[in-house]
């Protein structure tokens, strides 16, 4: 008998936003093994730890032991679920949904969606809650990632478009990083500014930070500016630039508006301010800011630290800011890059997929957009109400507005801030339904039905990195048990809704796959900044591409603005004149540690796929609070002793690790532990899950992403019996 044949799949990395290409090797029905795509250009065949593993968290053992294989039913509350067929399962949900839409109207439904899913998995739960059911309440994890760099961007740039590109960090001569830990959380592109740095010695790398973390070890510079002071900083470099003569006076003219007002406001941004309540020296900060205004090429590069605040628009704004006032964008080099955290969060933003956006980067607040959306879909008209963004969604759920909850691809339960509320959402919720491939999230404990979605490796699509490069993911297998394609599950649930809320009429819904949605998504690109209607779906297959390419371009665009034209009523980029606010809930003497968020090397999110492998264990074993020594030691504390923290919203147990990355009063503690790790329960009795127990859902104003990079803690010793 021979041998089954091997088969190698391209497709895409289902991690972060890098976005790497990978090739899945296959026999048999079952994945083998993975390798990095040489022809990618995001990672030209290189994959971080997590990436060149991803083919042993998809055996058999972990599909058996951890996959969602079966549609489930929880007949009451609490009750264990029992498996019944797709078709019993959906029309359940379809039935609560139509009678929750009539006796409550559209807006007691909200879809909670994961910037994990493909472009085509979003634009199906977009048209489903916004053209079908006339709601706006669909969100999405990236609410809690990028919604902060979307709206720094459209304030300044008049669009959502990341203007420069990975190439730009082979060509920088700058390079200033902020808020960011990528080294860790994006390591393919930290491993490119490595060997450019490797390239060109002369290469200046600013890294700005509370924490010094390994991306800080590649730095000239390492600011290690106080939790919340961003925008002080940007500020105090802008004043630096006025005051050196450093600004491009030419540029500005040109290209820009509003910036008498911002000189006005940068006044009071005096070094000697600076130092003190930014915790820096005056000498770095000039020296930065002369790196960075004086320097050839400049590039940002950014992330989670400046998007996850209470200001987080205003903190992307005023990067942005001084790369107006300098000229560094818009030229090989230069120009803001804000990182993506999430694989697809690009996508789900181009097809609108978020409570304020409409297909094709059109906004829900405009009317002229929601009358070319509803063109487009066929309907009378696209609800005008604004949708309940994230953190409103299960605010809203908790207080019994919000009665039934559409939760896919996502683990609400241990990733959002202030977990007793997301906990009271989904108890008071008379109908959740959570979408999974795994059956071991938070979550999934909370859902009337459970339904089971295929992953990375079976899955058929699109997906968008942080450079807007379009990459094809491709299934190498197809999905176990009884999984279907998240498309697949929206499109079939549509049609049901639709045939009890719309009987007789045409459907909204013919896709026979994920290509006809994708022609659907590209044809309501036409005329918008992120143009595709030139980069057909052959033309995919050949290669990932950059938006936008319209028609008749045979490439897609490396960098925006080049022309110093952007997409604002006068073609002018606007600086944007916002104070420096102060975090949300500063430390105080009951609460005296600040206390951070972030991501660990080698795990991903709530650990469902990643914890299934022991291997990737061996860089960070188990939960730790991370304190700096000092403080340990005036505590009493000793190296790895259960401590525990509390902040106004509840108690964690955990033990101590001595940090001299942070400076004395900082806390650090990764996001992934779940409550397997972590199991605490609060004084009333109620299950803790992570470290979302204690942050706060304080949220930005403008882009409503909470400031899951700052709580006010106390930490005291566990008194055992
Ligand atoms: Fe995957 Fe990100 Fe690692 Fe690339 S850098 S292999 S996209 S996790």
């Amino acid at each position: 008998m021979s041998a089954l044949p091997v088969t190698h799949t391209r497709s895409t990395c289902p991690y972060c936003g890098v976005g790497c290409g990978v090739v899945i090797e296959a026999q048999g029905g079952r994945i083998t093994g993975v390798q990095g795509d040489p022809l990618h250009p995001a990672n030209f065949g290189k994959l971080c730890t997590k990436g060149s593993t991803l083919h042993l968290t998809a055996t058999a053992e972990v599909t058996r032991q951890a996959r969602l294989l079966q549609p489930m039913q929880r007949l009451e509350r609490g009750a264990a679920p029992v498996p019944v067929s797709w078709d019993a399962a959906l029309d359940t949900a379809s039935s609560e949904i139509a009678r929750i839409v009539t006796d409550h109207g559209p807006d007691a439904v909200g879809f909670y969606l994961s910037g994990q899913l493909l472009t085509e998995d979003y634009y199906a739960f977009n048209k489903l809650a916004k053209g079908l059911l006339g709601t706006n309440n669909l969100d999405t994890n990236s609410r809690l990632c990028m919604s902060s760099a979307v709206a720094g961007y459209k304030a300044t740039l008049g669009a959502d478009a990341p203007p420069a590109c990975y190439e730009d960090i082979e060509r920088a001569h700058c390079v200033f990083i902020v808020g960011s830990n990528m080294a860790w959380a994006h390591p393919i592109l930290f491993r490119r500014l490595e060997a450019a740095k490797a390239a060109n010695p002369a290469m200046k790398i600013i890294v700005a930070d509370p924490r010094r973390t390994d991306t800080a070890s590649l730095a000239d510079l390492f600011l290690p500016i106080a939790p919340g002071s961003d925008v002080l900083l940007f500020h105090g470099m802008l004043h630096l630039m006025l005051w050196e003569g450093w600004i491009d006076s030419d540029y500005i003219a040109a290209h820009t508006t509003g910036f008498e007002a911002l000189k006005n406001l940068v006044r009071s941004a005096t070094p000697e301010r600076v130092a003190q309540e930014c915790g820096v020296r005056v000498d770095d900060v000039l020296q930065a800011t002369r790196w960075f205004a004086q320097s050839p090429a400049s590039l940002s590069l950014y992330c989670q630290g400046l998007n996850q605040s209470s200001s987080g628009t205003a903190k992307n704004a005023a990067l942005i800011n001084l790369h107006l006032a300098t000229g560094q964008i818009g030229k090989p080099g230069a120009g803001p890059l804000s990182l993506t955290g999430q694989p697809n969060a690009m996508g789900g933003r181009e097809v609108g997929g978020m409570a304020n956006l409409l297909s094709g980067h059109r906004d829900l607040a405009n009317a002229t957009h929601r009358a070319e959306v509803a063109a487009l879909w066929g309907i009378p008209e696209v609800p005008a109400a604004p949708g309940k963004t994230a953190i409103e969604m299960f605010e809203a759920a908790a207080d019994g507005q919000i009665k039934a909850l559409w939760i896919a691809c996502t683990n609400p339960a241990q990733s959002m801030p202030d977990q007793r509320m997301v906990q009271r959402a989904l108890e008071r919720a008379e109908l959740v339904v959570v979408q999974e491939a795994f059956t071991t999230t938070e979550t999934a404990r909370h859902a009337h039905l459970l339904l089971p979605a295929s992953s990375w490796g079976e899955k058929i699509g699109t997906v968008t990195n942080s450079e807007r490069r379009i990459s094809r993911v491709r299934a190498a297998v197809p999905a176990p048990g009884m999984a279907r394609h998240d498309w697949q599950i929206a499109v079939e649930l549509a049609h049901r809704l639709e045939a009890r809320l719309r009987p007789g009429q045409r459907t909204l819904f013919p896709y026979a796959g994920p290509q006809a949605l994708w022609e659907e998504h590209r044809s309501s690109t036409a005329g918008r900044d992120l143009d595709i209607t030139g980069l057909s779906w052959e033309r995919l297959e050949q290669g990932p591409q950059q938006w936008p390419m319209p028609e008749g371009a045979s490439q897609g665009q490396a960098r925006l603005y080049e022309n110093g034209i952007f997409p604002t009523p006068d073609g002018k980029a606007r600086f944007h004149s916002a104070s420096y606010q102060p975090l949300a809930e500063p430390v105080d003497a009951r609460y005296p540690f600040g206390l951070t968020t972030g991501r660990l090397r080698d795990q991903w999110h709530g650990m469902s796929r990643t914890g299934t492998l022991g291997r990737l264990f061996s860089h960070t074993a188990e939960p730790r609070l991370h304190m700096h020594p000092q403080d340990m030691q005036r505590r009493g504390f000793a190296e790895g002793e259960l401590v525990q923290i509390a902040s106004r919203r509840g108690t964690l147990m955990v033990p101590v690790q001595a940090d001299t990355q942070l400076a004395p009063t900082r806390l650090f503690m990764a996001m992934h532990w779940g409550s397997e790790f972590l199991g605490g329960r609060a004084e009333n009795g109620e299950r803790l899950l992570g470290i979302n127990a204690l942050t706060q859902p304080a949220f930005c104003p403008t882009s409503k992403q909470p400031e899951l990079k700052h709580t006010a803690v106390k930490v005291s010793k566990v008194e055992l019996p």
